[in-house]
């Protein structure tokens, strides 16, 4: 099947940056991602596409290549190649460390943290899986940070074997094939002399122990379904598509294994009046055009709560108040964004005659025609303003 083009994947142009295409490839890791899209398989496929496509893209050697040869690049000898194939999840989620923020002593650093077959001592260590869930934070939590407490559903080590999987003591002894080490070593005679080899124990698969009689309430499994409460810190400033990981509070593993990660997914409730846009906060306020000539003092909604702010005599519409670090934080920073209130001058849609009255003998005053000046930013300067 012809693959497609990696940058038609991501929806950047062939020169765009390092940054334009880490930021495309965001977008599309939340948009497939399978947390949001279960049982999905085209959202699936979208989502390792993607992942394949960034995987080469952010690399600036694979991308060279890819640049120059295309998929061709990839064919034949691997060594030659950019090197991009088809990834697992695995792979794909711990490539979001990268994506989703990180850096020294983050909470986002641990992702899918080691993974399959540690060992101790020489045995194999079984490791339980990684549990997802999600978390719904309200735009006042994410501003604070907050601490949940979630009732998580999951595999814990059976109370009855105590993980061991055997019916009692009597029924759960050491490998006799290995003598408990979980692998075995072969002598083999070459022409180079004898060489020794190590492989996993054929009879225990490395746990360097056996069971004679199963556990009746996990079945020889070492793991039964359980509840557990799990309090999370959520530090200020995550946003949508974020993933934290607690290490060790996934799903348990059995005969003295290590457990998965908890990983966390980060959902955001929007607000009712306020919307986020990066760290900054941004407020639609609509005032009367009386009190934009006039000036006045109106109170706007905060996530610190009410505000109160001071319309100067003559504001014209579109103006954007700043208010300073009432914005969302940084992760794992002291700089807080800011809000920025919008400016909207309210014209009445019906009037009644006193009203109208009133209104036609300002209407031919000279001061109510529009006379922008040198001094009236236009619309271009303040979005810069704002975009600054
Ligand atoms: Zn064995
Ligand atoms: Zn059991």
């Amino acid at each position: 099947m012809a693959k497609r083009d990696y940058y038609d994947i991501l929806g950047v142009q062939r020169n765009a940056n390092a940054d334009e295409i880490k930021k495309a490839y965001r977008k599309m890791a939340i948009k497939y991602h399978p947390d949001k899209n279960p049982g999905d398989k085209q959202a699936e496929e979208s989502f390792k596409e993607a992942a394949e496509a960034y995987e080469v893209l952010s690399n600036s050697d694979k991308k060279k290549r890819y640049d120059q040869y295309g998929h061709a690049a990839n064919a034949g000898s691997a060594a030659g190649g950019y090197g991009g194939g088809s990834m697992n999840m695995d792979d794909i989620f711990s490539q979001f460390g990268d994506i989703f923020g990180g850096g020294g002593g983050s909470p986002f650093d641990s992702f899918f943290g080691g993974g399959g077959g540690q060992s101790r001592g020489g045995r194999r260590v079984s490791r339980g899986s990684n549990l997802r869930i999600k978390v719904k934070l309200t735009l006042e939590e994410i501003a604070k940070g907050t601490e949940k407490k979630i009732k998580v559903n999951k595999q814990v080590v059976c109370s009855t074997c105590d993980g061991t999987g055997a019916k009692d003591k009597s029924s759960f002894h050491t490998c006799q094939t290995c003598g408990g080490a979980g692998s075995v070593r072969r002598v083999t005679n070459t022409i180079l002399g004898q060489m020794q080899t190590t492989s996993t124990c054929p009879t225990c698969n490395g746990e360097g122990t056996q069971i004679t009689s199963k556990c009746n309430t996990c079945h020889g499994e070492g793991l039964t379904r359980g509840e557990e409460t799990i309090t999370i810190n959520i530090p200020a400033g995550v946003s949508e598509g974020m993933q934290l990981s607690m290490s060790g509070k996934g799903n348990a593993a059995p005969r003295g294994g290590v457990a998965g990660d908890l990983i966390i997914l980060i959902e955001e409730i929007p607000h009712e009046s306020l919307k986020r846009e990066g760290n900054n906060i941004i407020y639609d306020l609509h005032i009367s055009f009386i009190d934009a000539a006039l000036g006045a003092g109106v109170e706007v909604p905060t996530i610190d709560g009410k505000a109160k702010i001071k319309i100067e005599p003559g504001t014209q519409g579109g103006k954007i108040l700043r208010l300073k670090s009432k914005g969302v934080p940084e992760v794992n920073s002291y700089h807080r964004g800011d809000q920025l209130v919008y400016v909207n001058i309210w014209t009445p849609k019906a009037l009644n005659k006193d009203e109208r009255d009133l209104l036609e003998k300002l209407q031919n005053s000279a001061n109510f025609k529009p006379q922008p000046g040198k001094n009236e930013k236009s619309f271009f300067d303040r979005m810069k303003e704002y975009f600054e």
